[in-house]
């Protein structure tokens, strides 16, 4: 089976319960195309250097979402072009995007990271700050809170990856808009579980590319 393959196989199976973004971080601008050819225009990157590079080189119309830990100072090289930054971390960053934005004379879509995992190493708020980030994004007229995401703890434990997207989805459910919109959960070995509690954006690499090295 062709690579290309098992993007659509992915497609069908998930019958349009979520949007997929590609996440092409290490990949080659031929791998991205070959994925671009079969009508697919989301791609994710978690290095700014490697969006940017990326972002000149492939074809204009590719909606790329940011979805590592953005550094503050770097916002200014992706605002220009980013569709969805799923990676907002601290104020400190909504703040920044929110002056490079104006700067720019647009409004930067935005989802709000939040830490359901119980690993150290993962960012994103709590879940109880998450009232007060929305309220001071609300005051930024430059950002646009579309939504939310989350990373499951890194294990096989499947019942524990259910329970930490169910908490998510709980979160998302006491905001949820016409704008507020976008649950941003599940990657290539949990989006089955992610989609069974309601994520509607799902972030998959390896299993469309094979493993990274
Ligand atoms: C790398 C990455 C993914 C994709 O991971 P796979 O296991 O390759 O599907 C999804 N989300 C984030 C935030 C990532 O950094």
């Amino acid at each position: 089976m062709s690579l290309n393959n098992s993007l659509n196989t992915i497609k069908d199976e998930i019958d349009k319960k979520a949007k997929i973004v590609v996440v092409s971080k290490t990949r080659s601008k031929k791998e991205i195309l070959d994925i671009y050819n079969k009508d697919h225009r989301d791609f994710g990157e978690n290095k700014v250097q490697e969006i940017l590079e990326k972002h000149e080189k492939l074809p204009e119309d590719i909606r790329w979402h940011f979805i590592g830990h953005l550094q503050t100072n770097k916002v200014k090289y992706i605002v220009p072009f980013i569709s969805l930054i799923h990676s907002v971390d601290s104020l400190k960053l909504l703040k920044e995007i929110n002056k490079r934005a104006k700067v720019k004379n647009k409004v930067v879509n935005c989802l709000i990271q939040v830490k359901i995992a119980n690993e150290e190493n993962k960012y994103g708020f709590k879940i109880n700050e998450i009232s007060d980030v929305l309220s001071y994004a609300s005051e930024l007229e430059h950002i646009l809170i579309k939504g939310l995401m989350g990373m499951a703890t890194n294990t096989d434990n499947n019942n524990l990856i259910s329970k930490e997207f169910k908490l998510l989805n709980t979160e998302f459910k006491r905001y949820k808009s016409e704008i507020f919109n976008v649950l941003s959960m599940g990657m290539s070995n949990d989006y089955k579980l992610a989609i069974d509690n309601k994520s509607n954006l799902i972030r998959l690499g390896s299993i469309i590319f094979g493993g990274r090295k």
